[in-house]
């Protein structure tokens, strides 16, 4: 069977192709070109041009459907080999920057939300993606070729930054070992030369498993989906609460080696009635306590069949009000993409919807 030529790291290409300047050629064709044809790729010897054609893949992901929100983020449908399904996100947002004279100018700046597996066995009460069950991880490949595709089809240029949050489908722990070489494999600076600090792992909080990647020193940024403050409350929302209270995840994220200059993420899904009171916000603030920590309140989305709510804009705005003036950042999660059905899995699940 063939393999997938974006699996493998440039140490590994080294390795595989010889002399070794080779595979960086190969990483420029496919990482700075986008080049999905490997018959094109024409600084290569023919044998080699042959070599790969016989026995690798380079596009192993097809773009089903594309949805463009009104602020410019697209959300897209992928699908597999396997002819399964998955989506990822790009968000644009505007960045400021100052010229010489303290005049602004604005460039934009691209933040991709990646898929880890297809489906996710974590079984969150509040999530579409829950609902369908786990079906496979994705290999590291078909997390690299999302990255290529939504650069490539924006005609991104290659020296553009890009930040990268594993916070679409599926738990990025669940499948540490495909996620961490598609981090490491995204950072080539052969390559897309994405930093592992531009790059954020996003956990229901797995504790060992947040103990392994802290252990593997990659740099990479962490995010920690807490929702609750207390620990009946987060079993009903994450049921692996059980099993991992908060309690045992906060111990985990103080062993967490983080760059100086960051910050750990905690995402608050705020929920009408269940978690939006003041209260919370004070025993979040205690929580929080001696960490170098930023909040993410995120608006929950209904969808069909959620017993939850949206929470009062107002109240969300309390919320952080009250954390901001105790002095930890706080920032409410725009809601971009949001006419696109924001939350992970809803796009899947229309296009399941039309084709069956
Ligand atoms: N499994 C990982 C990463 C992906 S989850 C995790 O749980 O952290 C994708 C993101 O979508 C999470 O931030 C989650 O909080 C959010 N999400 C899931 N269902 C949602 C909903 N109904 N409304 C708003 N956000 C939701
Ligand atoms: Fe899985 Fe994250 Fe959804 Fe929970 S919120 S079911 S961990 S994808």
């Amino acid at each position: 069977m063939k393999k997938n030529i974006y699996d493998y790291t440039l140490n590994q290409l080294q390795i595989m192709f010889q002399p070794s300047f080779r595979a960086k050629q190969i990483y420029q064709w496919l990482y700075i070109q986008y080049e999905n044809d490997f018959s094109k790729m024409q600084n290569l010897p023919k044998s080699m041009r042959e070599n790969l054609n016989n026995n690798y893949i380079i596009k192993n992901l097809e773009i089903l459907h594309i949805e463009t929100s009104k602020d410019g983020s697209k959300k897209y449908l992928f699908k597999t080999k396997d002819n399964l399904t998955f989506e990822s996100v790009l968000i644009k947002m505007r960045d400021k920057k100052y010229d010489n004279n303290g005049k602004i100018i604005e460039s934009e700046k691209w933040t991709f939300c990646l898929s880890s597996q297809i489906g996710c066995k974590v079984g969150c009460t509040f999530c579409y993606t829950a609902k369908g069950g786990f079906v496979r991880n994705l290999s590291s490949g078909e997390i690299v070729e999302q990255v290529v595709q939504l650069k490539k089809d924006n005609a991104i240029l290659p020296e553009k930054r890009i930040n990268i949050v594993y916070m679409g489908m599926g738990e990025p722990l669940n499948n540490i070992q495909n996620v961490t070489n598609a981090i490491k494999i995204l950072s080539e600076l052969d390559g897309l030369s994405i930093s592992t600090r531009r790059q954020t792992i996003s956990t229901s909080g797995i504790t060992p498993k947040i103990r392994e990647l802290g252990n593997m020193n990659l740099g990479v940024q962490l995010a920690i989906s807490l929702h609750a403050v207390d620990n009946n409350l987060r079993s009903k929302l994450i049921p692996m609460n059980k099993a991992y209270n908060i309690e045992s995840v906060i111990n985990a994220v103080k062993a967490f080696p983080i760059d100086e200059r960051k910050r750990v993420m905690f995402e608050y899904l705020v929920i009408k009635d269940i978690n939006d009171d003041l209260t919370s916000a004070k025993k979040l603030l205690q929580l929080l306590n001696g960490i170098k920590a930023k909040v993410n309140l995120i608006l929950f989305n209904p969808h069909e069949g959620s017993e939850f709510q949206r929470p009062e804009i107002k109240k969300v705005k309390q919320f952080a009000d009250f954390l901001i003036q105790k002095g930890l950042l706080c920032t409410i999660r725009e809601s971009k993409g949001i006419d696109i059905s924001a939350a992970c899995g809803q796009l899947r699940e229309k296009e399941l919807a039309k084709t069956s």
